[in-house]
């Protein structure tokens, strides 16, 4: 087969040909029936035609691609789960370092830690975890790849009981862009293993995680379905986050689900979505939701004793590709000027679009802002503007509707979250990144990664 192709970014045609014979995985290529499945990600607005797609097999494979890449002038964008919301896992004439493959998982219930492979979802991890009564922090929806929400932070279900993910992060193994394999812990590598913790993936290609695992059996979960008033949105943040560790909330102002649970009258209407895990005894966690109830009456009340991983199952439905788009802020409180702001946009939310609001505290609070890259751990409050397209013809009015109570919310933003940003100019990264974090990632960069190999991300220049 004659694979030499003219790339974009290199100015002779490469034979991909000596890659594929290099390689213990596989090549995918245009031309190969499975390329247009496997190019695809999970926010279609970022539907892109990479040159060719590593499958790689071990970090070896990902050291060889790297190598080639660069000798060859090909532009490399990084996948594990191809969730990134900025679409930074693909895109034109780019060769894709695809982490899939790597799906190794070493659980050591005695020692309380697992390694896994860089192409496991935090689901199938948090599934595989779970049979021996442990877990480690991830996100909200199970099909995220462990790589990216890792390397961001991982804001998740276990945020106030057990921190983020990168607070339960004991070593990474990582290819650097010089195609070194090298480890980066607390005691090796301690420079990497902090800039990895929150830095995303800006120093190299982590091809395999070690975690902390946390006793964490029955949960309480589900979901409080109320009505979207201003009364609720204001007691939102001092309720959650007077509430027991255990409990760790995340509410959608979206239409109710139609879920058996929930009366006929209210499927599809309106409403504040309060979605929770409570990491506890079960009895407990229906006097720490109890509040929430005070407030307003719900239209319907979703609680049940769950093994953990079964709140994954009722946000099964983030997994779906579709095209979208996000804007975010961390905040210290939700003011009136905010709740007001919210409350206007609801009367004209279009259909596809929600608010999604995370109130923080907890133990990912208590670790100390420069223990690691991620630096927001005195954020009380998260608020997100999110809008999935439901046609083609409807995506500007949505785009305005969010961006309009983006620009409403950002005179009160402290900053965002890395993983929830899109490519939205580098006032936005430093944002990411306060009280020295932005500097003393770009000097660690210049370090590991002079020539900026690595730069399909939120990318920090090396300094
Ligand atoms: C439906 C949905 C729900 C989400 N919920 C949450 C949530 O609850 N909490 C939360 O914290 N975040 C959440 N996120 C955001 C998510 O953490 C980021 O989008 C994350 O980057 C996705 O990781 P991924 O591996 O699936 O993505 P990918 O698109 O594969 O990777 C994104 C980028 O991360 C880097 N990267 C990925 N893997 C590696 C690696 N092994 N080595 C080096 N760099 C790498 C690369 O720069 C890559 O382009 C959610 C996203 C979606 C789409």
């Amino acid at each position: 087969m004659d694979t030499a192709v003219t790339l974009r970014f290199a100015s002779q045609p490469v034979d991909l040909s000596a890659l594929g014979r290099a390689l213990r995985g596989r090549i995918i290529e245009a031309g190969d029936p499975s390329f247009d499945d496997e190019r695809q990600v999970w926010n279609l607005a970022h539907s892109a035609q990479p040159l060719a797609i590593v499958r790689a097999a071990d970090a070896r494979d990902v050291a060889t691609a790297v190598g080639f890449a660069r000798r060859n002038g090909i532009e490399i964008a990084v996948r594990s789960g191809g969730h990134s919301l900025a679409g930074h896992s693909t895109g034109d004439g780019v060769l894709v370092i695809d982490l899939r493959d790597l799906r190794g998982l070493h659980i050591d219930p005695a020692a309380g830690m697992a390694w896994a492979g860089a192409g496991l979802t935090a689901g199938e991890y948090t599934a595989a975890v779970a049979e021996h009564g442990l877990a480690t922090p991830f996100g909200d929806t199970g099909s995220v790849g462990l790589g990216g929400i890792t390397l961001g932070g991982g804001i998740g279900w276990l945020a106030r009981k057990h921190g983020l993910t990168i607070d339960s992060l004991l070593s990474v193994e990582m290819v650097l862009a010089s195609g070194q394999i090298v480890t980066a812990s607390e005691s090796e590598n301690a420079d990497l293993f902090w800039a990895v913790r929150g830095g995303g993936g800006n120093f190299g290609i982590v091809t395999r995680f070690c975690y902390r695992l946390h006793p964490v059996d029955q949960i309480l979960g589900g979901a409080l379905v109320l009505p979207p008033t201003r009364d609720v949105l204001r007691s939102l943040v001092p309720i959650a986050a007077a509430a027991p560790d255990e409990l760790t909330t995340i509410a959608m102002i979206m239409p109710a689900p139609a879920h058996p649970a929930m009366p006929e009258e209210h499927h599809g209407r309106l409403s504040l979505v309060l979605m929770f895990v409570y990491a506890g005894d079960p009895e407990a966690g229906r006097a720490a939701i109890a509040p929430f109830m005070a407030v307003a009456e719900p239209y319907g009340v979703l609680a049940s004793p769950m093994p953990y991983p079964g709140i994954y199952e009722l946000t099964a439905g983030g997994a779906a590709r579709h095209a979208s788009t996000t804007r975010s802020v961390f905040m210290r409180t939700l003011d009136d000027a905010s709740v007001d702001a919210m409350m206007a946009a609801i009367d004209v939310i279009p259909a596809g679009s929600m608010i999604q609001l995370r109130v923080f505290g907890g133990a990912m609070s208590r670790v100390p802002a420069t223990a690691t890259a991620f630096a927001h751990r005195d954020a009380a409050v998260q608020v997100s503007v999110m809008s999935a397209f439901v046609d083609e013809a409807s995506a500007p009015a949505a785009v305005a509707w969010n961006r309009g109570l983006f620009a409403a919310l950002e005179p009160k933003s402290t900053g965002v979250y890395a993983n929830f940003l899109e490519d939205e100019g580098d006032a936005r990264i430093r944002a990411a990144y306060p009280a020295g974090a932005y500097e003393r990632l770009a000097e660690i960069k210049r370090r590991y990664d002079p020539a900026n190999v690595f730069h399909r991300n939120q990318n920090i220049a090396p300094r």
